[in-house]
């Protein structure tokens, strides 16, 4: 059996990633940038002020001349038409360009402006005025040509006001996946009815497609595949004209458990099957190549929380690398244990996990009361998964451990 590290190294080798594509900057987010982005401006593009007021020569006010005369108004968006002279100040405003001559702007809360025959003077306000006070020199955010963005770097709203500053209306980016989800299982039912004797609701369905979707990805329901080759035969047909087919179900060693042949038979070729990780061991990869069409094919144990530690370690990953970003699991954080916590077993552990905080309001993590793949109620109150190696079994409070926050 393989472990998850070589699993993620084979996901990596065996997917292609979309092709890339420029997209409108609105259109942008969620997307992998498929190339560095460089600034096109200085940032700010000129020397600029930082407050309303008045801009002026420091070495004025350190020789004690703080009535100057007003020899120009500057607006933003508009550009100083004079230098200014020793005795001279501006009138400014924030953003508007420091005119030539001037190293200092005094707010214009400690100015005060009178009006005479001979044009207006301003008097400061103030004890002692240092050079470069209140304005951006040109440049000093950032300089024209600089990366601002490397590639591979997923878009956020956040990142949208750079983007536009640069100049990058249109973003080069990658694809994000289309999305099929086909759970099966003879005892399956939908969330809206009442299980009969045997049955249970289809919990992985449903979760499947909410987690895809969470990433922004566009999803296509299958319905319920029975424990029956024909119709899975049929279910998986359609299933691969998506980028990503996430079955759940019928992929251990049961008789019923028929979704390996049937992957076989319809040419997926199987990757791995079967990773040394807890929950979530039975999982099956293998992908889909017809008619120059590439489909990531992932048989998720059916046991709920099997499906999702299943989908958050290499379902993810698949999605990132075919959104062309690097195949490695999403970023983990650090805690410390909250109290011990037993293990069991020669497989790593993903436990579902809370953040406390103790009474010295330092945040630690709780393993939560948890009964294995088939119990959903801890995941109700996690904020992610605790992350158990597979070599210690005595855990001890304090201990400090690795957490993959749910996104
Ligand atoms: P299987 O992988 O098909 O052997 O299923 C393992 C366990 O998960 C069985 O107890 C199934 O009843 C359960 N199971 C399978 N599919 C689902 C599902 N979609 N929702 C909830 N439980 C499931
Ligand atoms: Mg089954």
């Amino acid at each position: 059996m393989i472990s998850v590290e070589s699993a993620l190294e084979l996901i990596d080798g065996a997917i292609e990633p979309l092709p890339s594509i420029t997209r409108p900057i609105l259109d942008s987010v969620g997307y992998l940038l498929s190339e560095d982005i460089r600034a096109d401006v200085n940032s700010p593009p000129h020397d600029k002020s930082v407050m309303d007021g008045f801009a002026v020569r420091s070495a004025d006010v350190a020789a004690g001349t703080k009535r100057l005369e007003v020899i120009e108004t500057i607006i933003a968006g508009g550009w100083p038409e004079r230098e200014l002279r020793p005795g001279q100040a501006a009138r400014i405003m924030t953003g508007a360009p420091i005119p030539a001559g001037s190293d200092a702007v005094v707010m214009v809360e400690l100015t005060q402006v009178e009006s005479t025959d001979a044009g207006d003077f301003v008097s400061l306000n103030v004890d002692s005025l240092e050079p470069e006070k209140h304005l951006l020199r040109t440049g000093v955010n950032f300089a024209k040509n600089q990366t601002v963005f490397s590639k591979g770097h997923q878009i956020r709203p956040s990142d949208i006001g750079l983007l536009a500053e640069v100049g990058a209306a249109k973003v080069p980016t990658g694809s994000k996946p289309t999305v099929a989800v086909l759970p099966t299982g003879n005892e399956l039912v939908d969330c809206n009815q009442v299980p009969q004797r045997g049955q249970i609701r289809n919990s992985n369905g449903p979760m499947l497609i909410a987690m895809a979707r969470s990433l922004g990805l566009e999803v296509t329901e299958l319905g319920v595949g029975r424990d029956d080759s024909e119709q899975l035969r049929s279910l998986i047909e359609t299933g691969l004209e998506s980028d990503v087919l996430l079955l759940s179900g019928g992929v251990s060693a049961g008789t019923m458990d028929l979704v390996p042949g049937v992957l076989a038979e319809l040419g997926v070729e199987q990757v791995f099957h079967k990773v040394k990780v807890k929950p979530g061991k039975p999982i099956w990869f293998g992908v889909a190549n017809r008619g120059g069409k590439q489909t990531c094919v992932f048989g998720l144990p059916g046991n709920p929380v099997s499906s999702l530690v299943g989908f958050q370690l290499f379902v993810r990953t698949a999605i990132k690398k075919l959104m062309g970003g690097p195949a490695n699991l999403s970023k983990s954080l650090v805690g410390e244990l909250a109290n011990d916590q037993q293990t069991r077993g020669d497989r790593p552990t993903y436990w579902p996990g809370q953040w406390v905080e103790d009474d010295t309001s330092v945040r630690k993590l709780k393993p939560l009361l948890w009964r294995g793949s088939s119990d959903l109620l801890a995941l109700g109150s996690a904020d992610g998964l605790i992350f158990f190696p597979a070599d210690c079994h005595n855990n001890e409070a304090g201990k400090p451990i690795r957490f993959y926050p749910f996104a």
